[in-house]
């Protein structure tokens, strides 16, 4: 997918301010997806590697995923920006309402299944919520008709081991692998 030229139309407006090339990372993934991912944005091993979630949360991500038999070449993985903030803080309120059309377009293409928003920004902007990603994680809403699960942030599950099994547990039940890779005695 040359995602530059698919979305030229917002390339074309999106102000210079909110653009450089040199931390820019595009989605990666399937577009015929059932499944898409929405990141917060891209940390310095993505921009290195031009793809999302290839540093250590998404090594993270990748292992809980391969744990419930799910391959990340399946998915449509993105971020709500697309830019690496300098020095890894925090995405500002006018970064997000400038980089939220380009993503409003990519769930339009994709048409997904179910979207899975990791952390706290893309849930709340999805969701237009203000509450924490610790009160909503694991729940299904519905947005526009689509279906939409907010889950920690794999990041979240380096520095607090506890949060580890709650994603792998909302990743099994946004992916419809509830049971698999657990034998129940009734079933022996
Ligand atoms: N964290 C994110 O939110 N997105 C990435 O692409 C990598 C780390």
């Amino acid at each position: 997918m040359d995602f530059k030229k698919k979305y030229q139309d917002f390339f074309d407006t999106l102000h210079p301010s909110h653009m450089d090339e040199k931390r820019f990372v595009p989605a990666v993934g399937s577009e015929s997806s059932d499944y898409m991912l929405i990141g917060e944005a891209p940390g310095a091993n993505e921009v290195e590697q031009g793809e999302p979630f290839v540093g250590r949360a998404g090594k993270r991500m990748d292992d809980i995923l391969s744990d419930i038999g799910v391959s990340r070449s399946d998915l449509y993985i993105t971020n709500l920006v697309k830019i690496r903030p300098p020095d890894n803080r925090d995405p500002k309120k006018e970064e997000i309402e400038a980089w939220a059309p380009l993503l409003e377009e990519e769930i339009t293409n994709v048409n997904p299944e179910i979207i899975i928003t990791l952390g706290n920004f893309p849930s709340k902007y999805m969701l237009d919520t203000s509450k924490g990603i610790s009160q909503i994680h694991g729940r299904i809403f519905t947005r526009e008709g689509q279906k939409i699960m907010p889950v920690y942030h794999p990041a979240a599950t380096l520095y607090d081991r506890s949060k580890g099994p709650e994603l792998e547990k909302d990743f099994r039940k946004a992916f419809g692998k509830e049971n698999s890779g657990q034998q129940k005695l009734s079933d022996l």
